[in-house]
Order: structure tokens, then C-alpha cells, then sequence
């Protein structure tokens, strides 16, 4: 087997690298469709095995560009059947995937980068800080290898594992249109989830997209000098421009965002702050998300306690606000966002 330099390879390429790709070798461009199957359809872990590619071609693309599949380094299984993975990448980096299975259907919440620019104070992906981008091959790949472990077509996808999506974008699209290409996992767009921090160029750019994909939006506190000390990575984003961009994103798309919102006692979950919530959400079509949240080693914040984000549902419902609490899946297993790999990196530096 040839060693690459560059060990993302072929999965740093999306539909349009492909093609580029098969163009540059003076192939049809149909090659493009075939190779995609096989790289997102069938989770191929060789050329080799695209026996309906041409045998010169197949050594041609295994001289030129690696294809890595990832490692799976620990599975954990939760009392509900939750499963999360941490999964080595080509070049050693390691990101969480977590598989949801509910009756017939099979959520996949993947990671879109090594790490996270953003630090928000109560992510353990965000005390990390950000390592590096995922190529799209090495997202679906999450999707695929989730998949194949249950055995399951997986139904429904989520951009909401490690990683700021709309802070890797064209990677990001890439890997959707992968996704839910009819040649790779046929997930329906409506039945995919992106999750930002808030970056309202990503709002405005998704928008615009053709794909009817669903957008949730971290917001976590509608007080600017709480989600600032929350969310230092968007402190130059006002709560007014984002309210401003889900308006717009509302008009152009007549799509309902969910707002999501992990209550922390005595920080976010108090009668002011479900004031601002109340009045950032009148007059915009959103749903909010009230999620109970996962406590995180060091971060030092503690989870509201129930009766509290009772009285969040209430209020919000009878203002007229469509609103929903997310039920914990996978508490007993570490599943929130980034804390399968700290507790893995704290153990393996003890
Ligand atoms: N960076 C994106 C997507 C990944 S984070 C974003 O922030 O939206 C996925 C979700 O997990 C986000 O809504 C995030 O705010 C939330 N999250 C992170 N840490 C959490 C915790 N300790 N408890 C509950 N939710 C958490
Ligand atoms: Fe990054 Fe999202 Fe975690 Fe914030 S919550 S640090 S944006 S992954």
C-alpha cells in the first residue's frame, strides 16, 4: 500500500472534488457518481473493491490520494440503547459520534471538527479548543460507520457532535449533500439537522441553499451579558443581529429553527432570563428547546433542577411559543457534547 502525505485524502474531496477529480484523470463523469456510491453508499475501505471502476483506474486513485475509514477506539452502550463512539481519524485526531436508535429509526449525531474554536464555558468540546476541520468523506463516515454497527438504515442525521458546523462550512455541505445524495445515504434533507453557536453568516448562507435541511440554533441565554460570558466565541454577534438573521431565515425559507436552550441553575434559568427568552422569541417562528444540562467535570455550573424548567415550558407555552424539553438520552454514558474524549485524554494523561 502507497504511503500519502496527506492522510485524509479522497475524504477531503465533496461532489464537486470528485468530479474535478475524475475530470483531471480523463475519465467520464460518471466515474464521479460510481465512486461516490462506493465511498458513501457502500462504506468501501479500499479502491479495490469498486469493481465497476476500470482496474487502471482503481491503481491510479490508490497511487494518488488515501482512503481512510476510521477506528473505532471506545463503544459505550447506555441502558436505552444510545451507543457513543470515540473514533480515530487518519491522522490520529480523535472525535465522538453518538448513535440513537428508536424504534425503526436510527439518529446519527456527528462530530464536524477536531475540537472547537468557540469555548463555550459549559462544553467540555469548547475547554479543548479547536484542533483542525473534518474533511465531508470523514463526517459520513461517522454516519456510515454508525450504520453498519447497528445494522440499521439510519434515518435521521444531526450536525450537533464536536465542532462549530457553519465555522467549516463548504466541508459541512459537502458532507450533507453526501448524506443525502440518493448514491450515498439517502438520508431526506428534512430529516438532517445542522446545530450552530450562531454565526450568522452560516444563517444567511444556508438560507439560500436548495436543500431543505433543519437549522437549530444554540442560544442559551436571549440576556447579551449572560450568553456572552456563556458563548465567549460569539460575544461580536448581538443577540439583536441573530434575532435579526432568524427573521431572515424565516422569510426566505418558511422553515421553523429550534432554539436550544440547556438551563443551568441560578445562570440561565432565572425569572429575567425567561423574560428575554419570552421576548426574543415573540413574533419569530422558532421552536424552543428546553434541554436539562449535562453536567460537564470543571466547568462548575450545575443542572436546573426539573420544577425550574417546568416553569420555563409553561411560560413559554402560554405566551404562544411553540416549545418542547429535549428527554436525556445516554446520561449514564457520557454523551454530551465532548465528554467521552476528556474523560479519555484526562485518564490517559493521569
Ligand atoms: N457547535 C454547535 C453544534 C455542536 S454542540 C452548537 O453549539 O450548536 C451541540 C449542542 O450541545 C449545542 O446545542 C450545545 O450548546 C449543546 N451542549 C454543549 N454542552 C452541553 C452541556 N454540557 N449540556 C447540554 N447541552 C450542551
Ligand atoms: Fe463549540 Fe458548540 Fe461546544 Fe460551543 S457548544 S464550544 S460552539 S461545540
Amino acid at each position: 500500500m502507497p504511503t500519502h502525505a496527506d492522510p485524509v485524502g479522497i475524504k477531503a474531496l465533496d461532489r464537486a472534488g470528485l468530479a474535478a477529480l475524475v475530470a483531471g484523470l480523463g475519465e467520464p463523469k460518471y466515474r464521479a457518481l460510481q465512486i461516490e456510491r462506493w465511498l458513501y453508499g457502500r462504506a468501501a475501505r479500499t479502491y479495490e473493491e469498486m469493481t465497476d471502476l476500470p482496474a487502471g483506474l482503481r491503481d491510479t486513485l490508490a497511487s494518488r490520494l488515501a482512503l481512510p475509514f476510521p477506528d473505532i477506539i471506545t463503544r459505550q452502550e447506555s441502558a436505552d440503547g444510545t451507543r457513543k463512539y470515540l473514533l480515530r481519524l487518519a491522522d490520529g485526531a480523535s472525535v465522538e459520534t453518538v448513535g440513537l436508535p428508536s424504534g425503526d429509526r436510527l439518529t446519527v449525531c456527528f462530530s464536524t471538527q477536531v475540537g472547537c474554536a468557540m469555548g463555550c464555558a459549559f462544553c467540555a468540546t469548547g475547554i479543548g479548543g479547536l484542533i483542525r476541520d473534518l474533511g465531508p468523506g470523514e463526517m459520513v463516515d461517522q454516519v456510515s460507520l454508525v450504520a453498519e454497527d447497528f445494522g440499521m438504515r439510519v434515518t435521521n442525521v444531526v450536525a450537533m457532535g464536536q465542532g462549530e458546523p457553519f465555522a467549516n462550512y463548504s466541508a459541512v455541505l459537502g458532507a450533507l449533500r453526501f448524506v443525502n445524495a440518493a448514491e450515498g445515504r439517502g438520508v431526506g434533507a428534512r430529516h438532517v439537522t445542522i446545530s450552530t453557536c450562531g454565526l450568522t453568516a452560516g444563517i444567511r448562507r444556508i438560507s439560500a441553499e436548495p436543500e431543505q435541511f433543519t437549522l437549530a440554533i444554540s442560544l442559551h441565554s436571549a440576556v447579551q451579558s449572560t450568553r456572552d460570558r456563556l458563548m465567549p466565541g460569539v460575544r461580536a454577534i448581538s443577540l439583536s443581529a441573530l434575532r435579526d438573521s432568524l427573521a431572515e431565515y424565516a422569510a426566505a425559507t418558511g422553515r421553523r429553527p429550534s432554539l436550544e436552550f440547556a438551563l443551568i441553575a441560578d445562570v440561565n434559568d432565572t425569572d429575567t432570563e425567561l423574560a428575554a427568552l419570552v421576548s426574543f422569541c415573540r413574533g419569530l417562528l422558532v421552536h424552543v428547546n428546553l434541554i436539562p444540562m449535562n453536567p460537564v467535570d470543571d466547568a462548575g455550573f450545575v443542572r436546573s433542577p426539573a420544577k425550574r424548567i417546568e416553569v420555563f415550558e409553561r411560560a413559554l407555552r402560554s405566551a404562544g411559543i411553540e416549545v418542547s424539553t429535549r428527554t436525556e438520552r445516554g446520561g449514564d454514558i457520557d454523551a454530551a457534547c465532548g465528554q467521552l474524549r476528556q474523560r479519555v485524554s484526562d485518564s490517559s494523561t493521569q
